[in-house]
């Protein structure tokens, strides 16, 4: 499995640097952001140091349906009923800001479209 040890992610991942855990398996972690954008916001992680979501190989991209199911599955503890976002920023235009891989799970407020 990959790792960059000087990726802030990965080293959440390892165990290095605490965080807030929502969610752990062998290959995905789930844990709250640090700055929320709305009363629920959680982001969910490969385990596996990805810099970007275009960098995920054919052979990994299993990893991305299983995301979604932990932010499925979180979005239904959490009672997120009347909706909830999915966002996957890719590279700077696109905001990002962590180059390692994650998927943000906004809920709890009503969102916009088209997004900003
Ligand atoms: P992005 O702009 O899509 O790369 O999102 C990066 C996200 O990581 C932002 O929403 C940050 O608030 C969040 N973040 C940065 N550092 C931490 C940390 N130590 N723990 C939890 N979330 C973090
Ligand atoms: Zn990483």
């Amino acid at each position: 499995m990959k790792k960059d040890s000087a990726c802030l992610f990965c080293r959440i991942a390892a165990g290095e640097i605490p965080c807030r855990k929502l969610f752990e398996d062998d290959q995905i972690l789930a844990f709250e952001d640090i700055n929320p954008q709305a009363p629920f916001h959680a982001l969910i992680i490969p385990k596996e140091h990805f810099p970007t979501i275009a960098d995920i190989p054919a052979e990994s991209d299993f990893l991305i349906s299983r995301m979604i199911g932990v932010a499925n599955k979180l979005a239904r503890e959490k009672q997120l009923d009347s909706g909830y976002r999915l966002v996957i920023n890719c590279r700077a235009g696109a905001g990002q800001e962590v180059y390692h891989v994650h998927l943000h799970l906004l809920g709890g407020r009503k969102f916009h479209w088209p997004p900003g």
